[in-house]
């Protein structure tokens, strides 16, 4: 296998003046930028401003081209790239460019049915875990054999569309006559083949275009032109080595397209270290769509997914696709995405806190990482079921499970990301849910942050029900600024606002107080009582559970107005004196600051 360019290699062959002019401290840190293809050779002015560097540049030039040269279709923003590799496998290193989805319309179209399918074509759009799916590129066939239809029609495609566009024919005038009408596209052109290579590759140097040669089935004819080709110094290239469909061809294709991957990467076989084109829309060959039924279409779709799937995965760089039905393109799309996914690159998201829905100053707080898939799965989970604020932590891009093993989440560093997000700022309660997952994590969160720390469902999917039926401050004693025996006791309900209204404001006007809370399940005292769920007895079972008489030494309990007419059963039941207060927080907290024990 060829060997991996090294750092050192391409830092020998710099300037070594260390003048910065490319943006990066050293010559070195410029080496390392270029190996990892994040930086370009022309950031080094130098190199191509002082003759006394021109042979070192063009070695330098050589020494980075991929085995697999990278080819680019289109202008701007819409422009893709296709080849660019430098490994047979993923896991070697990574793939770059993924493989450019191409689908095809003819020059005999009715020109709405035309204009309709370029618009859709143009317009598709999928989103999985965060990234969104669209196609690349528009193939026009001319299968009327006329070059000034085909002209038109590609005309019709530029003023509708700014996608990449493949010109394809096997006549060089009805080429031309494309070429004409899309030259500032820089559009592809298919086909050089063993009868016209001469007259298309004129035209791919004229036009300064990417050319496809294409020789299906026979690998010595496809080298004999690219030889011509490179020695006539065409720059961009494109592969079609066939693609075959039916009893016992597909094999064929899929080792050809092995093959000549192969002899590129691993051989330095220069003539072959171009992208690859397949073209799965082959099992429409033949076929009259009009006359098909729909199962038989259903069908040829069908197999159509399935041969994009296997060139993808024998690494076709370019794909020229028929059908556009989404069912048929999802498989392909999603395979696509996982094979050029950078595998050393953790998929992530920025940490920070986030809206999921329209959350306000009273919504829970939900804990998870910033592994992608993870992410985007609490999204999808909760959004439209229920507004809430996500705290995404910096877990370096690894799943909250591993994150916790792996001490990248932890009760500080969750601590640390409600503080970057200014939590305390956004919601008025002091409530954060963490995953289920990182259970373990609780009691650290609790002593670091002072929150009440509930642990939600393993699973995102029971974060909906969870917050309807389990998120609420838990029966209980909380103690506000380290409460002594003589502090007073303030009855509460576990509702998330109505307890959270009380005892934030008392912590922050420094007032030490007992706060019981009773379990109502998250009402609130008033829809309780309603409910019937409040009275003496169970305040009185309330106060005996949470042992809050052996806290302090005095029996009394400050009630909100809510439970004026149940003071004097509250008081019978428990034994202790009842003082009602008011029912507004901010009042409350005076009241609880100016009462006499
Ligand atoms: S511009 Fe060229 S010579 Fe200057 S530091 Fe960068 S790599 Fe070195």
């Amino acid at each position: 296998m060829s060997e991996r360019v090294k750092p050192l290699d391409v830092y020998r062959l710099l300037p070594g003046t260390n003048c910065k002019e490319c943006g990066y401290d050293s010559c070195m840190a410029f080496a390392y930028k270029l190996i990892q293809r994040e930086a370009k050779l022309e950031q080094c002015k130098p190199l191509f401003t002082d003759p006394k560097y021109e042979s070192a540049r063009k070695k330098l030039e050589e020494l980075l081209t991929p085995p697999v040269r990278p080819v680019v279709i289109g202008v701007g923003d819409n422009a893709v790239t296709i080849g660019g590799e430098e490994v047979m496998y993923r896991h070697e290193l990574t793939f770059y460019n993924p493989t450019v989805f191409a689908i095809d319309v003819h020059d005999e179209m009715p020109e709405d049915e035309l204009i309709a399918r370029v618009k859709r074509i143009s317009e598709f759009k999928i989103e999985r875990v965060g990234q969104v799916y669209r196609l690349d590129a528009i193939a026009v066939r001319c299968t009327s054999g006329n070059p000034a239809k085909f002209a038109e029609c590609v005309r019709k495609v530029v003023e509708n569309s700014q996608l990449p566009l493949i010109l394809c024919s096997l006549d060089p005038k009805v080429l031309e006559a494309g070429l004409e009408v899309a030259k500032e596209r820089k559009p592809l052109i298919y086909a050089a083949t063993k009868d016209n290579w001469k007259e298309v590759g004129k035209l791919a140097q004229k036009y300064n275009v990417p050319v496809v040669v294409s020789a299906p089935g026979d690998i010595s004819t496809l080298k004999s032109i690219v030889r011509a080709f490179m020695k006539a110094g065409i720059k961009e290239i494109v592969l079609d080595p066939g693609t075959f469909f039916g009893e016992g061809q597909l094999a064929d294709t899929l080792d050809i397209f092995t093959m000549i991957r192969r002899a590129a990467i691993e051989k330095g076989d220069k003539e072959l270290g171009w992208p690859l084109l397949g073209i799965p829309a082959v099992v429409w060959a033949g076929k009259d769509g009009a006359s098909l039924s729909e199962a038989e279409k259903i069908e040829l779709a069908f197999m159509e997914s399935i041969l994009c799937s296997m060139l993808i995965e024998r690494f076709a760089d370019i794909l020229i696709i028929h059908t556009l039905d989404t069912w048929s393109l999802l498989a392909p799309l999603t395979l696509r995405q996982d094979i050029y996914t950078d595998p050393r690159i953790h998929p992530a998201v920025e940490p920070g806190l986030k809206k999921l829905g329209n959350p306000n100053e009273w919504s829970p707080v939900l804990v998870t990482c910033n592994f992608a898939i993870t992410y985007h799965l609490v999204r999808n989970d909760v959004e439209g079921k229920a507004d809430a604020w996500l705290l995404v932590v910096d877990t370096g891009g690894i799943n909250v499970e591993s994150a916790v093993a792996g001490g990248t989440m932890t009760a500080d560093s969750i601590a640390e990301a409600m503080k970057e997000a200014g939590l305390e700022k956004v919601v008025k309660h002091r409530a954060i849910i963490i995953p289920g997952l990182a259970a373990r994590l609780k009691g650290e969160l609790e002593d670091a942050t002072g929150w009440d720390v509930h642990v939600g469902p393993r699973d995102s999917a029971g974060i909906p029900e969870f917050l309807r039926k389990s998120y609420w401050v838990r029966e209980g004693v909380y103690g506000v600024k380290s409460p002594s025996e003589n502090a007073p006791v303030v009855l509460t309900s576990s509702n998330i606002k109505e307890h959270y209204s009380l005892r934030v404001p008392l912590a922050e006007a420094n007032v030490s107080a007992w706060i019981v809370v009773l379990g109502t399940k998250g009402k609130t005292l008033e829809e309780a009582i309603k409910d019937g769920e409040v009275s003496g007895d169970a305040v009185a079972q309330c106060l005996d559970r949470t042992g809050i008489a052996n806290l302090v030494k005095h029996r009394k309990l400050i009630v909100s107005e809510d439970l004026k007419d149940l003071a004097s059963d509250i008081a019978s039941k428990t034994g202790w004196e009842v003082a009602v207060g008011p029912k507004e927080p901010e009042k409350m907290v005076d009241f609880v600051k100016n009462f006499k024990i």
